[in-house]
């Protein structure tokens, strides 16, 4: 029986049919609810891929052998799309005792780099999940070479020299068959002689092409005599010159995945309409080599993970690389690995949203917002809480002794104690935030204003009794006066007032420059607009630098990568761009969607 987890369709709704607020509240209940299903249920809920196994296994398919790929082509970074079929490739080979291996889809050298190769491992490795072996498609390419001979000397494939446009035409469309090549019954041998000469780089690019020679009317117009070699003059990353002639992605993925013993071929629903030709050519591999017995690797397809306000085509990314749009593969605000990892994601934060958001059968499009629920989520327990202004205003405590330093103590983590506490200086001259300030304040802003009592986190409470303006009328300086009752910790501590402010001292803390990141793009499909160039769809306000902020001393020697709390800001981390004299962080996510759309 076939049991999903809480289907993702439930939360595909959420961002299209309610408003803001409701959607918020019904990403929280929605989040619980699948909590307590997978509590509830355990081990028992499976998706439907893995219940397909686990029938397999019970049937003793394939000598009850799971084995599974990822296969990548080296053509750019991964993505969080990405992150969803290596989450269920390795997912699925850990947890019914099979391997998985990473196999480089490297079939067309004018895209691929060996840049991709090394960040794709990485990436891979960062996500938490071990391949048996590293394949390459290339690996492969004599003996994909050697089956395309033999289907031709079987009568079942054919040089043909038209042009790309004339076999799109001759196609037809998928209730009208289409129309034979005048190259389809040309003699084996001529095939024979003009695809060896098709390698030996005498026929240029684009003069001719090996086709399989299937069924014209086939009402899947991928059976229509599909294009299974073309000639690329372009170096191979791998294998150089020597081939001039490369395989399709259908003449190479299902015959690589039977090579290598592969027994479940995961993919995403686009090949859905292709596994008859996979199967059709794994038909003609088993033909060939009997000693196989049952053994044959099969296709299952999932849903492809889209996200709001997220491009995830790979073409498009580059894009965005080249141009500058942004700053590199591992800019922070881009959908890759890399740039999630360098904006403070972490690992178990996105395989816990692969997790909540399921396998299906359905094309969707997920709220990006359960994507930073679920950093949001893991960072609370994990997050050391610490004090930091990214937009200073001096505040000075008129009644507190100028050389007096008092360590104030610092709760590490109110969610585990056994994180322990940190000390932070306290000093009459303090920065706060300047939005935490306001002159002229409405009855509800409860910060800080002439009269009104406020807390400074882990200090005392203080009241402002002036300010200090500079000719412009801009302000320079606040005064507050201090009650020395109210330390945290003593009874007067308790006395009600309705804000809390964080806090930094002048003297004891650093310099550092904060980077806050917003979506990338301004509209919530970016992939549906057809109208627009998707440059045009860029967000301008995705990245504000504040290059003045002040962190307590605390944060002195920490380290690239390394995830806080900001208290009152968000959850932030050390960007590798970070100094001994300036520190650099990123701010990962924000306390509470605030999204205003
Ligand atoms: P391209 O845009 O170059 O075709 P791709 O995004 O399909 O690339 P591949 O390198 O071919 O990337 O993908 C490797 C594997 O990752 C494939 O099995 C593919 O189905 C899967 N994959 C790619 N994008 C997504 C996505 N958005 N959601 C889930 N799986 C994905
Ligand atoms: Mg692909």
């Amino acid at each position: 029986m076939e049991q999903l987890k809480l289907p993702a369709s439930l939360f595909i709704l959420v961002p299209t049919v309610f408003s803001n607020k409701i959607r918020n509240f019904a990403i929280q209940i929605l989040f619980i609810m699948s909590e307590n299903i997978t509590n509830e249920e355990n081990k028992k809920s499976l998706n439907f891929i893995e219940a397909i196994v686990e029938k397999d296994l019970a049937e003793g398919k394939n000598g009850r052998r799971i084995q599974t790929r990822f296969p990548p082509e080296p053509n750019g970074y991964l993505h969080i799309g990405h992150a969803k079929a290596i989450c269920m490739d390795f997912g699925i080979a850990q947890k019914y005792g099979g391997i998985c291996n990473l196999r480089f889809d490297d079939t067309n050298p004018t895209k691929e780099d060996v840049e991709y190769v090394d960040s794709i491992m990485e990436d891979i490795q960062w996500l938490g999940y071990k391949w048996e072996n590293v394949y390459y498609a290339s690996d492969y390419f004599q003996q994909l070479w050697n089956f395309a001979i033999q289907l031709i000397e079987a009568g079942k494939a054919y040089i043909d020299e038209q042009s790309s446009e004339e076999i799109a035409k001759q196609k037809g469309t998928p209730t009208q068959p289409g129309v034979n090549s005048p190259y389809r019954n040309r003699p084996i041998e001529e095939s024979l002689d003009l695809f060896k000469k098709m390698n030996k780089g005498e026929i240029p690019e684009s003069a001719m092409v090996l086709r399989a020679k299937i069924d014209m009317a086939n009402p899947n117009m991928h059976f229509r005599d599909p294009v299974i070699y073309r000639i690329i003059n372009h170096p191979h990353h791998r294998t150089g010159t020597t081939w001039k002639v490369y395989p399709m992605y259908d003449f190479a993925h299902g015959q690589s995945d039977y090579f290598e013993g592969v027994t479940h071929s995961i993919c995403t629903l686009e090949f859905e309409v292709h596994r008859p030709l996979y199967d059709w050519f794994i038909d003609q591999l088993k033909e060939q080599k009997t000693e196989d017995g049952d053994y044959r690797p099969r296709q299952f397809e999932f849903n492809r993970l889209n996200l709001t306000y997220t491009m995830m085509s790979k073409r498009k990314l580059l894009q965005l690389v080249q141009e500058k749009l942004v700053n590199g593969w591992d800019d922070p605000r881009m959908p890759t690995i890399t740039g999630l990892r360098r904006r403070g994601y972490t690992s178990d934060a996105i395989r816990k949203f692969v997790d909540k958001i399921g396998y299906t059968k359905f094309e969707a499009i997920i709220d990006v917002a359960l994507l930073e629920h679920a950093v949001r989520e893991d960072l609370n327990v994990k997050a050391k809480r610490v004090s930091v202004v990214i937009d200073p205003l001096k505040l000075i405590i008129i009644n507190y002794p100028e050389k007096k330093v008092e360590m104030m103590e610092a709760i590490n983590n109110p969610e585990d104690e056994t994180m322990g506490s940190h000390k932070i200086a306290f000093t009459r001259e303090l920065y706060i935030e300047k939005e935490d300030f306001m002159e002229d304040a409405p009855k509800k802003f409860f910060r800080m204003t002439p009269g009104q009592e406020v807390r400074l986190k882990n200090a005392y409470i203080v009241k402002c009794t002036g300010i200090k303006k500079d000719l412009a009328g801009n302000i320079e300086e606040v005064y507050a006066e201090y009650d020395p009752q109210t330390k945290s910790g003593m009874p007067e501590s308790n006395r009600k007032v309705k804000g809390t402010l964080h806090w930094v001292s002048v003297d004891h803390s650093i310099p550092a420059e904060v980077r806050l990141y917003d979506r990338l793009f301004k509209v919530e499909n970016p992939a549906e607009d057809k109208e627009k160039d998707f440059r045009e769809l860029l967000n301008p306000d995705s990245l504000i630098i504040q290059t003045n902020a002040r962190a307590e001393k605390e944060l002195e020697n920490v380290k690239p990568f390394e995830n806080f709390q900001f208290q009152r800001l968000g959850y932030f981390n050390v960007d590798p761009d970070s100094t001994t004299d300036k520190l650099v962080f990123n701010r990962t996510v924000s306390l509470k969607d605030s999204k205003k759309l």
